[in-house]
């Protein structure tokens, strides 16, 4: 990486450098990009302390400037928030170029943070003519793509007039069902990974909205409102139904891999779900085994002969089941003994904080040895750094699964990765490492026909 050095300008300068850009840019073809920039965007809930050491800070400013070139400016909003002005941009293009280059080069001092951070830089990207002409219309513009990256969960986002529309309002139960019927509906798979070889052992599916006049809209916003009018009991069927066929025509293509969907406590509660399953294996000729189903432990203990019966009729089909966000719910050991499950997956949060909480690391390796020894497999979620994984594999943890290996991403682009393993497997062995294919995550989250308009 080549150092430039960048001037940092404070504000005022910054305000003024703005106002004299968008001028000369007037009388040009050219445009003007403002990145809002926040280097310690994450999970608050979980934030290690107050985020980045100072050390750290400044070599992320450092970094961000070394992308820059000459004519470019950053400005420090604040102590994890920059500003950076491309002056003389010939497409819009350009300006998400730049942002794409500066989350690279931070997640890689992000990686070599040798405490826990959950950190995902984030940027808001505005431009002159199309968003504003004044300095502070740019700067509000910018901020407000920043807040919708945070709030969609994207790495940067293009400033749109519709962020600026009024909230959204509530959603509504006849949109959901419109979605399930209109397949506005969409599954991503996250690949869970086998620590001993680095093999993707299967996929989770998780669901999103693509919603026709609120954009994408996250599963934490969706459920809760299926869960609580009964939708779904059809929502998760669409889930299986999608993911079933698409398992079916990777077995096409010579992909064999599971998948594993999230039930909810309402569906261990419909008595006709065992023979939908059945029926979806036998249409598909999906084998059970590569279905595995994931129930909370509160879903089954809310009643647990009901979800016995449910269980145990779906896994004399072949199908397994993983306790999901392990360690949150209440359960009753005794009960984990009698359930027809084959693995446990520990509850992001331990995972999460086990590099800086030792509580959380103790909590972890004594799941894993539960599950060890109850005869489970055990599976991490949420593991976002190499140090986690070199911890869960020091605890002999089975699998793991998280941003460190890849986010959430879509069929095609699993497709791709896969391709790619088997080829690279033939020549050279088990797959390096599934971080390597960091173009997954890239691609991911949120799938190309939904990403701001280049
Ligand atoms: P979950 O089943 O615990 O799924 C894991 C969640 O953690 C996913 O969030 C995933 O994107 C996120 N995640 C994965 N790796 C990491 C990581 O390294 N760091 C962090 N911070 N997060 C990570 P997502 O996709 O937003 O789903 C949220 C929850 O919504 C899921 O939690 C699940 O309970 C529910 N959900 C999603 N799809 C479905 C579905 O089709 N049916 C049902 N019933 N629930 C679903
Ligand atoms: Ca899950
Ligand atoms: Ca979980």
């Amino acid at each position: 990486m080549t150092q430039i050095p960048v001037e940092i300008a404070d504000n005022a300068q910054f305000y003024i450098q703005i106002r004299q850009a968008v001028l000369a840019a007037q009388h040009s073809s050219r445009q003007v990009g403002l990145l809002m920039i926040d280097i310690e965007a994450g999970e608050p809930s979980f934030r290690d302390g107050d985020g980045l050491s100072n050390g750290m800070r400044e070599k992320a400013f450092a970094l961000v400037s070394g992308t820059l070139r000459e004519s470019d400016v950053l400005c420090r909003i604040s102590g994890a928030e920059a500003a950076v002005l491309l002056s003389s941009l010939r497409k819009t293009e350009d300006a998400l170029l730049v942002a794409e280059k500066i989350l690279r080069e931070l997640d890689q001092l992000l990686h070599l943070e040798s405490r826990a951070v959950n950190l995902r830089p984030q940027i808001g990207v505005a431009l002159f003519p199309n968003h504003g002409s004044s300095a502070s219309t740019l700067l509000e513009c910018a901020d407000i793509a920043l807040k919708t990256a945070r709030r969609n969960k994207q790495r940067y986002v293009l400033y749109s007039e519709e962020f600026s529309r009024s909230p959204r309002p509530p959603l509504r139960l006849s949109a959901l069902r419109q979605a399930i019927v209109q397949d506005q509906l969409f599954p991503l798979y996250q690949p869970k990974i086998d620590l001993k070889n680095d093999s993707i052992t299967g996929l989770e599916v998780l669901t999103r909205w693509r919603h026709p006049e609120f954009g994408l809209i996250m599963p934490d916003e969706f459920i809760p409102l299926s869960e609580r009018t009964g939708l779904i009991v059809p929502l998760t069927l669409w889930v299986l139904n999608a993911s079933i066929n698409q398992c079916r025509r990777w077995r096409d293509q010579g992909i064999n891999t599971s998948i594993a969907v999230n039930l909810s406590m309402w569906n261990l509660d419909t008595p006709e779900l065992p023979d939908q399953v059945a029926a979806l294996l036998n249409s598909t000729g999906v084998p059970a085994s590569q279905l595995e189903l994931e129930i909370t432990e509160s879903a089954i203990m809310d009643d647990p002969q009901r979800a016995m019966r449910t269980l145990k009729a779906i896994r004399d089909l072949g199908v397994r089941f993983a306790i999901d966000d392990f360690g949150t719910g209440y359960s009753s050991l005794a009960y984990l003994r009698k359930l027809p499950v084959s693995s446990i997956k520990i509850d992001k949060s331990f995972t999460q904080n086990m590099e800086s909480d030792n509580d959380s690391a103790v909590i972890v390796r004594a799941i894993i040895d539960l599950g060890h020894n109850l005869g489970l497999k055990v599976v991490a979620e949420g593991v976002e750094t190499l140090g986690a994984r070199e911890m869960l594999t020091d605890f002999d943890c089975d699998e793991a699964q998280g941003y460190y290996f890849s986010r959430p991403v879509t069929a095609p682009d699993i497709t791709r990765f896969m391709e790619n393993a088997q080829t690279s497997s033939a020549q050279n062995g088990p797959i390096e490492n599934v971080a390597s294919g960091w173009a997954l995550e890239n691609a991911g989250e949120v799938p190309t026909a939904i990403k701001p308009p280049l």
